[in-house]
């Protein structure tokens, strides 16, 4: 059965792009494939969280999943940091991992120019860590967004090159996956880039937003003046705004605004109005649940510690094998 790894770092709520991009394809995954879905929280250190905002998140995504549907009978659900195994594993691959390679990585650039005084050296072995985590498993499939492509070539590369090292066979090649087919990228809505945590507020709608404050937001987002002759292109802003009914809306509605663009006739006001309903749709089922469950101690500390069990053994089996390769002395 095949092995998937996927995790989500741990620094406040799960948002549309986390779910588009990872989140849907757990789910998905989970009744057909070997599944272990970790909290990131050694992740979230990058950026210095207090432990009281650590613990939250950590209790927050953890939430977020189990109402997204992950089932914990069905997957193994953990917290990164009870499993340590993992930050042995990512010193071992850092002694094969060049600081040429990692200054190159595209997400260690933006972090530079994003917090230009807290480059730590976590930042730079980010995709060692996250290789660990997908390794630890000997995962093959990794539900991504398309913002991880470059740290999976990375883990294949780590993988390659400690089986060439010791002449091996003990890692295979992980690969960034989703259902459909392409790597999804969820745009924000401020106009450019991606919807994310650290772009700034108002970039990203989160599962837990309640309705007037989705409202608010879908109504803020950038659009443009309005195209002037048919068949013009739009802009990226407004690219940005289909993207995303695309992604909850009805075919026909998307079809509807569409035309109107392309005749001229569109009111961006009357098609934010509709995202946002849409998206309300969408969303507050999910936060429903979030608050349901959220407020289930028992049954969140019962996960976590059913997880940790499941993800310790996987881990271990893993680990005896690399020690016993390097030639340390056996441990687990
Ligand atoms: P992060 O929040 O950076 O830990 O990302 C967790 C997961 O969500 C990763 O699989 C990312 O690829 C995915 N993700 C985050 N933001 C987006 C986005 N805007 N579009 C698609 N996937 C995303």
């Amino acid at each position: 059965m095949e092995v998937v790894v996927s995790g989500i770092r741990s620094t406040g709520n799960l948002h549309l792009g986390n779910y588009f991009g990872a989140l849907r394809n757990f789910v998905k995954m989970q009744h057909e494939s070997r599944c272990f879905f970790f909290i990131a929280d050694y992740h979230s250190l990058t950026t210095h969280p207090t432990p009281s905002d650590l613990k939250y998140s950590v209790k927050q995504v953890l939430t977020e999943y189990l109402a997204c549907g992950i089932d914990p009978e069905a997957s193994t659900i953990y917290v990164q940091s009870d499993l340590p195994q993992t930050a042995e594993l990512y010193l071992l691959l850092n002694m094969n991992a060049y600081v040429g390679e990692l200054e190159r990585c595209t997400s260690f650039k933006d972090k530079i120019r994003q917090q230009p005084d807290n480059v730590n050296a976590g930042l730079l072995t980010y995709p060692t860590l996250m290789a660990a985590d997908i390794l630890i498993h000997k995962a093959t499939k990794v539900p991504v967004g398309k913002d991880q492509e470059q740290h999976l070539e990375m883990a294949r590369t780590f993988a390659n090159r400690f089986n060439r090292l010791y002449s091996t066979e003990t890692f295979p090649e992980p690969h960034a996956f989703n259902f459909g087919s392409s790597l999804v990228k969820v745009p924000g809505l401020d106009g450019s880039g991606k919807m994310g945590k650290s772009e700034g507020e108002g970039n990203a709608v989160f599962l837990s937003d309640e309705d007037a404050v989705i409202r608010k937001k879908i109504m803020r987002a950038v659009s443009d003046s309005g195209p002037t002759e048919s068949g013009q292109p739009k802009s990226d802003a407004v690219q940005n705004l289909f993207t995303l009914m695309g992604l909850v809306s009805d075919k026909s509605t998307i079809e509807h605004f569409d035309e109107s663009y392309n005749n001229c006739t569109i009111r961006y006001g009357d098609m934010k109005k509709q995202l946002a309903e849409d998206m309300i749709k969408f969303i507050s089922p999910v936060r429903e649940e979030i608050n349901r469950i959220g407020a289930d101690t028992k049954l969140l500390e019962r996960v976590m510690n059913e997880g940790k069990e499941k993800a310790t053994e996987s881990a271990n089996k893993t680990l005896r094998e690399v020690r016993s390769i390097i030639g340390f002395r056996s441990l687990y």
